[in-house]
């Protein structure tokens, strides 16, 4: 579904998500509706086990489990969610980026990207996304409809299996770390995200026990779910996507600032930061000529300075039919010194991914 300029969509259709999966109940679910179906409770905290705790998928592992009631168990509590369609990787097989077909047919990505101190999977929220930025890939096909929990949860045990099974450049590796920064808008869809971040969090054989502040969630700016966010009592850490300092500029780049002005969602970050104590990260994509010029950088360190913030710049990274680019190293430069002259913090991020249309706003999950 193509959107005109400008138009946005806050509610994802209803139709299209998955039969509920193991990973969408809590423990306390798993066993009344393991017992329900006739399935012995305590069979419920075994398959926890494999499937968080040995990251086993593979039910002729399951030796404490007959075979028939493994059978049973996986056609009422395992649907299959992501079907890989392709893998493609790049920095010596150190970043891999998935393509995957959900049970109706849509296509999601998920990137796996490994640095020396951390694994990180970059995951999606929605399939396609109803924000509509210019810039991104993955605005520009519209939204199609939310991820369950279950759905977002498994693009992150996917990474976790193959980095068990020693399948990525690198050897063994356990994921450190998780960004929804992948297709969609994760606070247009709170209540699965929330449930996939507290599975994510919670230990074994609950959850998959990956620390709350490992955690990245990065909005648009939807101001009211960021207050919501702030009231949680979890310690996430928050990225807003601002990319203008101006609401004139930011009406255009980024379309939900016709309802959420600039202060208004700065103003939520900062009831973010004070509820949290966590430095809100902001991300700045750096576009020539359009966003890079130094009073822009000037009028965002004056508005950001004293405040718990961190400033994250991305190199603008090409989209199909865009017809913007990057900022000149000089200009990106400057900008970062402005930023730092006002005592804000700055890091140009890096394109990893860039090869195979995995960085950021690049992913369109096209099946060629
Ligand atoms: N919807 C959320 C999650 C997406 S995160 C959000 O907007 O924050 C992806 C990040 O990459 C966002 O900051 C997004 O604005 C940025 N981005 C999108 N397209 C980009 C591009 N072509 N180059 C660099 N960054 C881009």
């Amino acid at each position: 579904m193509k959107l005109q300029p400008g138009e946005l969509i806050l509610t994802a259709p209803k139709k299209g998500l998955p039969p509920k999966h193991l990973v969408d109940y809590s423990l306390a679910e798993r066993k009344a509706a393991f017992a329900e179906a006739g399935i012995p409770a305590y069979r419920a905290d075994q398959v926890s086990r494999h499937w968080f705790g040995h990251l086993s998928d593979d039910s002729t592992e399951w030796t404490d489990i007959p075979d028939a009631t493994a059978s049973d168990i996986k056609e009422k509590f395992l649907p299959n969610l992501l079907t890989p369609v392709r893998n493609l990787d790049c920095d010596n097989g150190t970043t891999v980026k998935t393509v995957w077909r959900l049970h109706d047919g849509s296509l999601v990505e998920s990137v796996l990207m490994r640095y020396p101190e951390r694994i990180t999977m970059c995951i999606s929220s929605q399939a396609g996304c109803g924000m509509n930025c210019p810039f991104c890939a993955t605005g520009q096909g519209g939204l199609t409809r939310n991820l369950s929990s279950a759905e977002i949860v498994e693009q992150v045990l996917a990474g976790a299996r193959a980095l068990k099974r020693g399948e990525v450049a690198g050897g063994e590796g356990r994921v450190s770390n998780v960004v929804f920064m992948g297709m969609g808008e994760p606070l247009a869809n709170y209540e699965r995200t929330l449930g996939a971040i507290r599975r994510l969090v919670q230990p074994n054989p609950e959850g998959l026990g990956i620390s709350t502040r490992s955690i990245t969630v990065s909005t648009v700016g939807l101001v009211p779910k960021i207050l919501q966010l702030a009231k949680e009592g979890m310690q996430l850490r928050l990225a807003v996507s601002l990319h203008a300092p101006d609401d004139e500029l930011r009406d255009t780049l980024v379309p939900i600032n016709t309802r959420h002005k600039v202060k208004d969602v700065l103003n939520a970050a900062w009831t973010y930061a004070e509820a949290t104590g966590r430095r809100v990260s902001i991300e700045y994509a750096l576009i020539k000529d359009i966003n890079d010029q130094a009073w822009r950088a000037d009028l965002l360190g004056q508005m950001l300075a004293g405040k718990l913030v961190h400033v994250n710049l991305i190199p603008l990274n090409p989209t199909p039919g865009s017809i913007w680019t990057a900022s000149n190293p000089r200009d990106e430069k400057e900008f970062v010194r402005r930023l730092e002259s006002h005592g804000v913090t700055v890091t140009v991020r890096d394109t990893r991914g860039r090869e195979i249309d995995g960085a950021c706003g690049q992913l369109a999950a096209v099946e060629k």
